[in-house]
């Protein structure tokens, strides 16, 4: 583990943005438990959440997505780092142009939280029939529940936004959403099958 240690730590010096370890430890026991083996990522960052990912078991394989060249680059070389060339994909560019001609099991939303919505929809055909959305940020350091803890218009606008895809979530017909208060706040959202929608 120490090339992950590693990624830990050049994310902490250069501020990069990852995710907790409450958070990724659940996903990758979501991966095990349920034997996911195709996974969507939209924001790479530098590659630790893929690479925790696939690491979870030999037939994982992950398609991710990063706008930020340096991250991007910084991305590979971590992919390549950890001999995982053959199941890590990195795309760069805007998630939001990419179109996939197949389904995932898993479609993990980890990207610009003011688009959540957006990505949720533009993805919603890649999904397999037990497929899951996993969205990662939606406690946002606690400012989702209590907006008092910033001033700062931007932020109260984005959290606004958060509030928004949640609310998304829990009256969207066609998923079943479970809220975790893990990490920084996730929600896996189930495809529910057609016969059970109302
Ligand atoms: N999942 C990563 C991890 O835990 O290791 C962290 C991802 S970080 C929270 C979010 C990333 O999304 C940033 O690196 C950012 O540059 C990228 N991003 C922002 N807008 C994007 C877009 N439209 N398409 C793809 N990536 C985007």
């Amino acid at each position: 583990m120490e090339e992950i240690s590693q990624i830990k730590r050049f994310a902490k010096i250069h501020s990069v943005p990852i995710m907790k370890d409450e958070g990724i430890d659940f996903i990758c026991n979501y991966i095990i438990e349920h034997n996911v083996k195709s996974i969507l990522e939209i924001g790479t960052g530098i590659g630790y959440s893929s690479i925790r990912f696939a690491k979870t078991k030999d037939d994982v394989f992950v398609s991710t997505i990063e706008f930020d060249i340096e991250r991007y680059h910084e991305a590979v070389k971590n992919v390549a780092d950890n001999n995982l060339m053959d199941r890590i994909l990195v795309y760069l560019g805007d998630a939001a142009t990419y179109t996939f001609d197949r389904k995932f099991d898993l479609i993990f939303i980890d990207g610009p939280k003011a688009q959540y919505r957006k990505f949720f929809e533009h993805f919603q055909d890649n999904l397999s029939e037990d497929g899951v959305f996993i969205s990662d940020n939606l406690s946002f350091h606690g400012m989702v529940e209590d907006l008092s803890l910033t001033h700062n218009y931007r932020t109260i606008k984005l959290v606004k936004k958060i509030r928004k895809y949640i609310d998304f979530l829990k009256t969207n017909p066609d998923f079943k959403t479970e809220f975790l208060a893990y990490g920084d706040g996730i929600a896996v959202s189930k495809k529910i099958p057609p016969h059970k929608t109302t």
